[in-house]
């Protein structure tokens, strides 16, 4: 094996990676589009946004694996950000650079392997867009130049202002490794610290900008009986599924947090009160049109959502609001399930909306 080598611009390079504040942030569909474009078009199993770090190359996006981060010096992108061209390994077996290393010799068999760098403006490599086989394969013109151009949409994507002002002042203040305690490492969205972090965020650019805000308690439908028929770990399996449907209704400013077991609580800033319903709509809807793969079989699951719109005018405290879409939230689950119940405010009177 040849271990992952180092670039002559190495101090650059990680002082523009890190100057992104992407290491160690939550899951995005932004990103999780392009990969999921990857597995289809070349039609493989596995596909990363993999950022290469000091020591570790950290996924952003990742399908087809469970694994946050791997170490660097094993790692293929660490051999892909060495040269502007696309890195193709065709059968990692045959490659000796590669057919001893630990991710081809075990567990996930790696074979083919076909990562394009990530170069930012200043000419920086950062990491890679790289697609994953377990079996030896090749790769047709065609199928580079996808790969190249969905690369080209990460770049964009990762140089692109596209969270609200209090998501990325929070990630600015944070050091990397408090921003990591601040993700639920099952899901890979804020836990409910990082939420609560947020939210008073949100509260206060809401109040200085003087537009509304809206927020939403969820919570998913009869999901002991998925513990105690399927058991713990497909419960996990839907718990994770369900956060990738929400992420994948939202719009890109919106904040999803895990705020307790199988319970999440959502922001989404600047909502004018006539756009929540719609964006309520959508995200029972997500849910509800897509089974969660789990070891057993798939599983068809339900949410359940309490929301409430706030005026920058409100007076009490985010806490006061977080009561309001929880009780909402507990009228939803009364009334049938599957379906969302909006606050009329500090004096609840709920607007009712059937499915
Ligand atoms: P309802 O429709 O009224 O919400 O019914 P429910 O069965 O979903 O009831 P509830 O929301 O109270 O259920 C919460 C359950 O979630 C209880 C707990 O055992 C389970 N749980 C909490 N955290 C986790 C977790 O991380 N993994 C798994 N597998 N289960 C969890
Ligand atoms: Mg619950
Ligand atoms: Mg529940």
């Amino acid at each position: 094996m040849i271990k992952a080598p180092t670039p002559e611009n190495e101090a650059e390079r990680l002082a523009r990676l890190k100057s992104m504040r992407v290491l160690d942030t939550p899951v995005e569909e932004r990103f999780e589009r392009i990969t999921r474009l990857v597995c289809r078009t070349l039609g493989v199993p596995i596909a990363a946004v993999s950022l290469v770090d000091s020591d570790r190359q950290w996924f952003k996006s990742i399908q087809g694996l469970d694994v946050e981060e791997t170490p660097r010096d094993i790692s293929f992108c660490g051999h892909a950000i060495m040269h502007d061209e696309p890195l193709v390994v065709g059968n990692a077996l045959e490659d000796e650079r590669f057919h001893d290393n630990p991710l081809v010799a075990e567990a996930p068999s790696i074979r083919f392997y076909a990562g394009c760098p990530l170069v930012m403006a200043d000419g920086t490599r950062i990491g890679t867009l790289c697609a994953i086989d377990q079996q030896p394969r090749e790769i047709t013109e065609d199928e580079l130049i996808v790969l190249r151009d969905l690369a080209a949409m990460v770049q964009s994507e990762l140089q692109a202002a596209s969270l609200s002002e209090a998501h990325t002042g929070l990630l600015e203040e944070l050091k990397e490794a408090e921003r990591a305690s601040l993700i639920d490492p099952m899901t890979r969205i804020w836990n409910r610290r990082g939420g609560e972090k947020l939210l008073k965020r949100e509260w206060d650019s809401m109040q200085r900008k003087g537009k509304p805000m809206a927020m939403a308690m969820i919570d998913i439908d009869h999901f002991k009986k998925v513990n105690d028929t399927h058991g713990h770990d497909a419960g996990d399996k839907v718990i994770c599924h369900v956060a990738k449907m929400l992420i994948k209704s939202l719009r890109p400013a919106d904040i999803l947090c895990r705020w307790g077991g199988e319970e999440f609580l959502l922001l989404f800033p600047e909502c004018e009160p006539q756009n929540l319903q719609h964006a309520l709509d959508r995200l029972i809807k997500a849910v509800h049109g897509a089974p969660a793969a789990t070891p057993a079989e798939p599983l068809q699951v339900t949410v359940s959502a309490g929301a409430v719109s706030i005026e920058p005018s409100a007076s009490g405290c985010y806490e006061d609001y977080i009561k309001l879409a929880d009780n909402a939230l507990y009228e939803a689950k009364g009334n049938g399930r599957n379906r969302f119940e909006i606050s009329s405010g500090p004096e609840p009177e709920k607007q009712v909306v059937g499915f």
